[in-house]
């Protein structure tokens, strides 16, 4: 019944929403992802198609992961591993290791750093001079990533340039009405509020533009596969989380849809 679910809703997207067009595809980026995932979860298909049309793209990450899963591993470690981790991620999605910036911010306290990251983003702003910049939704639940979106504002209004935003995004889906706590789907409850989505079209509402990546889509599984800290149970540890275990997969499924969202409009 999900799947009848999700395709009504991806119809319902098409209708209400515009694709990007071939030459927005082309034009230079820099996507700012909070911690390594973000990115190829919320526009991993979006990076591919980007750099198969010429343009030049640029991966800078904020927060330097460690916190994750602090419980089983030195935070070090796990911070080196999870920076290595997003670099592979961006070679599979065709972004080369020198074009990708590691700010290396601790993980989950990103608040404390924005006036200094925010600065380091002016200072790639002003080097790379891109036409459009890719940030988390606004409304996202997670500090860093609020934060990130912060700092990227900022920085666009201290540079004084003209860009596109395309905000992407992530823990939006895990208020999705198909997700529960317990990974349990209650008919009624998933209908009453599917529907009322769907009528309040809140997250059409939200989001103005889509990509459909079907064809790009196994190339995209496989930069989130480059993350295995967050894909699998590492050195086989039953109790190592992993995003999979979100909504009991659902989390997940809401990133393997043939198409991905966005909120894009003009600053500056
Ligand atoms: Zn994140």
């Amino acid at each position: 019944m999900s799947k009848i679910i999700c395709s009504l809703y991806d119809s319902l997207h098409k209708m209400r929403l515009n694709q990007v067009s071939q030459e927005e595809l082309s034009e230079s980026a820099i996507i700012f992802t909070p911690h390594p995932d973000d990115e190829s979860l919320g526009c991993g298909g979006t990076i591919i198609k980007k750099i198969n049309a010429g343009a030049n793209v640029h991966m800078a990450l904020l927060t330097d992961g460690r916190t994750s899963h602090a419980q089983f591993m030195d935070s070090q470690k796990l911070a080196d591993i999870r920076q290595q981790e997003l670099v592979n991620a961006s070679k599979v999605l065709g972004i080369p290791e020198e074009s990708v910036s590691l700010m290396g911010y601790p993980d989950g306290q990103l608040h404390d750093f924005v006036d200094e990251a925010t600065e380091q983003v002016v200072m790639l702003i002003r080097k790379l001079q891109p036409k459009q910049i890719f940030i988390p939704y606004k409304g996202e639940m997670p500090s860093d990533h609020y934060y990130t979106w912060l700092a990227v504002q900022d920085a666009i209004k201290a540079c004084d340039v003209s860009v596109t935003i395309y905000e992407y995004p992530i823990w939006f889906w895990y208020h999705w009405p198909r997700i529960t706590n317990s990974g349990q789907i209650r008919k009624k409850i998933l209908w009453k509020n599917t529907i009322k989505s769907m009528l309040g079209l809140s997250l059409i509402t939200t989001f103005n533009s889509y990509l459909n990546i079907e064809s790009q889509m196994a190339q995209k599984k496989n930069a989130l596969d480059q993350h295995a800290t967050q894909m699998s149970r590492y050195e086989n540890n039953p109790k190592w989380p992993i995003l999979n275990d979100v909504g009991k997969g659902r989390f997940m499924d809401c990133f393997y849809r043939p198409i991905e969202i966005f909120k894009k409009y003009k600053l500056g």
